[in-house]
């Protein structure tokens, strides 16, 4: 009797142990199970995750004109190839095939620094200074020319991709191909010293984080960073937000002078010239090119009734000797105060390596010799938009739209 109790005993803790192990086992399954859903989630969320930041990444370089970066990226990866990859990839081989040469005319525009704090320079009725108001574009009026550009149709082309000496030497339009609904644009920023005081950016600095930044002086006397602070900052910004209007982050050229530095350093002690020298290259980074724009800057040296050959060759090497130490190399000459030199003068400047000559001209000429194109440029600033605002209102903006409440309606010019 005892030993059939023993065994009923023994029986039900086997099978209590069995069901336990049946349970544990069964529980197990079941974790793991999950584990591996919530890993199958995770692997397809992250997978998702990729993908999306790869469209936009791919969507960005598109936009930006960079067709074969763009597809590289989006083929990158096997595993996040789908649909909607495959869609964006038809999008960009269709635009490919659709870009057309562009014959037009190729229009150049530039300005000067811009002026930030108007009310400082124009308060309430009293005559204003005139060359704040001729020659320079507000900062508002700027950030809102560009858009009005872009919605136009235009392009920011780089004008070593317009023009450029074949392998016989001898200079030729090259052949440029965009959307039909687009059209290159060449930009300049003239005169980048910087020492136009308070009411413009106080110089270019580098900032904590690293990027490039504008120093300013408030009309209160306050010193604060800034990153909109003159044209390079307000284009970079643009273009950052709307990469269509720029043809492969090509943004401008910057016209170089000497006889005030340059970004609000003055050149004459080696820190100061490493200081520039940062700036400039990260502004290379960004997409500008560097120009000689004299270096005296001065009209009696090029535009005086009495200036010699000599003159300009002195000047052009001051340029050689100490700019292009800061500013690197360049074969484009923007010419001080925008006149077309002429004969052995001329030759001055194209003997020394400048092939490319940007001007002054309303009429926005392009002329191609066998040695040396020249270019006219449009000036985005006071005098254009009160003496030339039909021209400007049919080529690239509305001027009623962009003025500030501020710019005096009377200038010198009166
Ligand atoms: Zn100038």
């Amino acid at each position: 009797m005892k030993k059939t109790k023993s065994i009923v005993i023994l029986i039900l803790l086997l099978l209590i142990t069995g069901v336990n192990v049946y349970i544990v086992l069964e529980y197990r399954q079941y974790a793991l199970l999950a584990e591996l859903e919530k890993t199958n989630a995770e692997i397809m969320r992250n997978i998702e995750y990729e993908r999306q930041e790869m469209l936009i990444e791919a969507a960005h370089l598109f936009k930006g004109f960079f067709y074969e970066e763009a597809l590289t990226r989006l083929n990158e990866n096997p595993n996040l190839i789908n649909d909607e990859t495959r869609a964006l990839e038809a999008e960009i081989h269709e635009e490919i095939n659709n870009l057309v040469l562009y014959e037009g005319p190729i229009r150049h525009v530039f300005l000067h620094s811009l002026v930030l704090y108007p009310e400082f320079f124009f308060p309430g009725e009293s005559p204003a200074p005139s060359g704040y108001s001729d020659y320079f574009a507000f900062q508002s009026e700027f950030k809102a020319i560009l858009p009005q550009l872009l919605e136009r149709g235009y392009v920011l082309y780089s004008i070593h991709d317009i023009v450029r000496l074949n392998e016989n030497g001898v200079m030729e339009r090259l052949d440029i191909y965009l959307p039909p609904d687009r059209m290159p644009l060449v930009l300049s920023k003239d005169d980048p010293t910087l020492h136009y005081g308070i009411g413009f950016a106080n110089r270019f600095i580098i900032d904590e984080d690293g990027e490039l930044a504008t120093e300013v002086i408030t009309p209160e006397g306050e010193t604060i960073i800034t990153h909109d602070g003159d044209v390079q900052l307000v284009l970079d910004q643009f273009v950052r937000e709307n990469p269509e209007f720029s043809f492969r982050g090509v943004k401008g050229i910057i016209a170089a002078t000497g006889y005030m530095g340059i970004f609000g350093y003055d050149l004459q002690t080696e820190e100061s010239r490493r200081d520039a020298i940062a700036i400039v290259e990260r502004m290379k980074e960004n997409g500008w090119l560097f120009a000689n724009h004299s270096y005296s800057h001065s009209r009696s040296v090029f535009w005086s009734p009495n200036t010699q050959v000599s003159d300009i060759e002195r000047d052009t090497q001051l340029w050689r000797e100490i700019m292009m130490p800061i500013v690197g190399e360049t074969n484009i000459f923007i010419s001080p105060h925008g006149f077309l030199l002429q004969g052995a003068k001329r030759d001055v400047i194209i003997n020394n390596g400048f092939d490319i000559y940007l001007m002054v001209d309303f009429s926005q000429p392009l002329i191609i010799h066998d040695n040396l194109v020249i270019m006219g440029r449009i000036e985005l600033g006071g005098i254009s938009m009160m003496w030339f605002s039909n021209l400007l209102n049919r080529y690239f903006f509305d001027v009623e739209s962009v003025i500030h409440p501020q710019r005096p309606r009377s200038t010198t010019w009166d």
